[in-house]
């Protein structure tokens, strides 16, 4: 993508991100948590999955098809093996798109067919279901593209930085970064902290899980670490499937 189509797309996504698709309010009832991985990269699962197991948490891995057995500058990618693995596991598969493209840059039937081939590239992973939770690639959204998605998913996140309290738009979930680019343990035990006193849902989200990551990822001790905050302020941390109706009190 040329840059004046990167940053047209992030104006795009700021402005998309003011109007609310379907907005809700959380119940407000008990705290809830969720560690996602986005993409996925093979070592979220072989090396961020013992930590979950450790921890005692099951996670969200947003998956995109394009990228199954696949390695990219050097990075490698989840397999069919590994999703395997993560289903037995009792982690979420998730949908991330089929392509990883920005939504904006797609027309409406290219969504159709990118969400139609994800879908059915997972489906054999959920045991014959379609995936009920979505990430948007890149965090870039559009109007238009919220709408679209909204209606597909229980669920769709963004990359905004914050905690989801109060009034929320199920069509595009705030998250906290445990990428090592954006880390800061401050932010985050205050997001934890915030969650913990509004009775919110935090959604924490990375990419890779390495000790030497990419700007996108995070160490083993880094995941670790914040998954100790949460434990340590009695916040339960479930799938994004299961998170929703806690969130929503239902
Ligand atoms: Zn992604």
């Amino acid at each position: 993508m040329s840059l004046s189509a990167l940053v047209k797309t992030k104006l795009t996504s700021l402005l998309a991100r003011k109007l609310a698709v379907r907005p809700a309010r959380l119940a407000g009832h008990r705290p809830v948590a969720s560690i996602t991985f986005d993409d996925f990269p093979k070592n979220a699962w072989t090396l961020g999955g013992p930590v979950l197991a450790r921890r005692g948490v099951r996670g969200t891995y947003y998956t995109a098809g394009g990228f199954c057995g696949r390695t990219e500058n050097g990075a490698a990618f989840y397999d069919e093996d590994d999703l395997r693995q993560v289903a037995a596991a009792g982690h979420e598969i998730a949908c991330h798109g089929f392509g990883h493209q920005p939504t904006p840059t797609l027309t409406t039937e290219e969504l159709t067919q990118d969400a139609e081939r994800n879908r059915e590239f997972l489906r054999p992973f959920l045991g014959g279901d379609a995936p009920v939770s979505y990430a948007f690639p890149h965090g870039r959204v559009s109007p238009r593209t919220k709408r679209f998605y909204a209606p597909r998913f229980a669920s769709v996140r963004g990359v905004h930085q914050a905690i989801n309290a109060g009034r929320v738009d199920l069509a595009q979930l705030n998250t906290i970064s445990l990428e090592t680019r954006l880390w800061d343990k401050v932010r985050i035990e205050t997001a934890i902290q915030r969650t913990l006193h509004e009775n919110g849902w935090l959604i924490l989200h990375t990419h890779d899980v390495s000790d030497s990551p990419s700007p996108y990822g995070s160490t083993p001790e880094m995941l670790d670490w914040a998954l100790g905050r949460v434990a340590a302020a009695r916040v339960p941390v479930m799938p994004v499937c299961d998170a929703l109706p806690v969130a929503l009190g239902l």
